[in-house]
Parts: C-alpha cells; structure tokens; sequence
C-alpha cells in the first residue's frame, strides 16, 4: 500500500507545484508587461482575498504572491478573512512562502482585530496595519453580525494607540470606497473625507503632524516603493 500512496501523493504535490507556478506567471507578468491583454502594468499585488476558513484555492493564492514579491520586491496587500485569526494565519503562510513581510498591507484591521493584546501582538509580525474603513459609520456589519463595527472616531483612536506603542511607521489609513453611496454624488463622504474631516480630528486628538505625515504621505511611498 505504500508505494502506491506516496506515488498519488506525489501526483497530487505535483500538480499542485503546477498551479502555483502558473498563477504565479500570471502576477508577475501583470506586473512587468501589462494586465489583461493591455500594457499597463500593476504596481501592487492585491488586494489577494481571504475568507474565514481560508480555502485551499485561497491559500495557493497567497503562495503565489509571495513568490512573485520575492521575485519583484513589488507592494502586496491582503483582504483577511472575517475572524482575528485570520491576519495571523496569511502572515504565517506567506512567511513560509518566502514573502517580505515589509512590504505587505493587512488592510481592513478596523473590523477584524478588536482586542488590543491582539492587535500588539499582530503588529510584531511587522506588516502594514491600515485602518481603511474611515467613512463606513454602521450599526450592523451585514458580513459578520457578531463584529461591532468602529465609527471613525473609534479608528482614529485605534491609530493613537499604534502611534503610542511605537508602530507609527506601519500604519495606514484609506477609505475602501467601494459602493455608490460613498461617493459624494450619492451623499457619501467621498475620496476628500480623511484630509478633510478625519485629519483635525486626529489633531484634536494629540496625534502631531509628524505621525500624521509618516501615515499619509512617508508610508504610502516606502510600501509602493519596488525593492
Ligand atoms: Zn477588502
């Protein structure tokens, strides 16, 4: 029984190592010749989905990207599943697969880590933490009932505590527009709403320019900066 075992498992390995390969052609290819049958060429891998359990589609996904960072040094950004576990379990996978974890986003922390031993605890893995859904002021979270959703004032105070424990050169801050009723057409905050309205609240708040600064404009550059 043996032998025949370890020769399916091999096959199976095999054809595993194939995908992985082909999808990991198709990253890189996007990024030094062009997307979708045109020239133009993605400047960040991403953002790479993630559901709670991960599917092993999924995690072969993230194998994938971490050989196309490593082989371009470009940008990667991650959506995590909807479970504090989650972030924890995509940095181990990518770790494994031989990614910079410097040069990687785990966006949407806002809804997905709310314990802040946890969240210490996540931002010594060394990746970006991005607070992105300033502007989504819900009662309920329709994906994930079970999450108190934070308003905006509850993120700035979530990017205070970072800067104060020293993770200042990590953060980001964005607004995941990503429905018509965000944009100002429709009555939403728009694109202008972190420098216009959340901006001098975080002043207000005792955060100084200079980590203001480093989250808005020295970040951004450093992270979207290829190796
Ligand atoms: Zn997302």
């Amino acid at each position: 029984m043996w032998p025949r075992l370890i020769r399916l498992k091999r096959g199976v390995l095999l054809w595993r190592r194939f995908g992985l390969l082909q999808l990991t052609d198709i990253l890189v290819n996007e990024i030094l010749h062009g997307a979708d049958g045109t020239d133009i060429k993605c400047g960040v891998i991403g953002e790479i989905g993630c559901s709670w359990p991960m599917t092993e589609s999924e995690q072969k996904v993230l194998q994938a990207t971490a050989e196309a960072q490593t082989q371009l040094g470009c940008p990667v950004i991650i959506h995590p599943g909807r479970n504090s576990d989650s972030p924890f379990h995509i940095i181990r996978i990518l770790q494994e697969a031989g990614a910079d974890i410097s040069k990687t986003v785990m966006s949407h922390l806002d809804r997905t880590i709310l314990e802040r031993d946890k969240l210490l605890e996540f931002a010594k893995l060394g990746s970006y933490l991005e607070y992105d859904l300033f502007g989504m002021e819900l009662l309920n979270y329709a994906f994930c009932p079970v999450v108190d959703m934070p308003c905006d004032i509850e993120r700035i105070n979530w990017v205070r505590f970072l800067t104060d424990e020293g993770y200042g050169d990590n953060l980001l801050m964005a607004h995941d527009i990503h429905t018509k009723n965000r944009l100002t057409k429709y009555g939403g905050h728009g694109f202008s709403h972190i420098l216009t309205n959340i901006v001098p609240k975080m002043k207000q708040r005792g955060i100084p320019q200079s980590a203001i600064d480093k989250i808005l404009v020295e970040n951004p550059k450093r992270w979207l900066t290829f190796k």
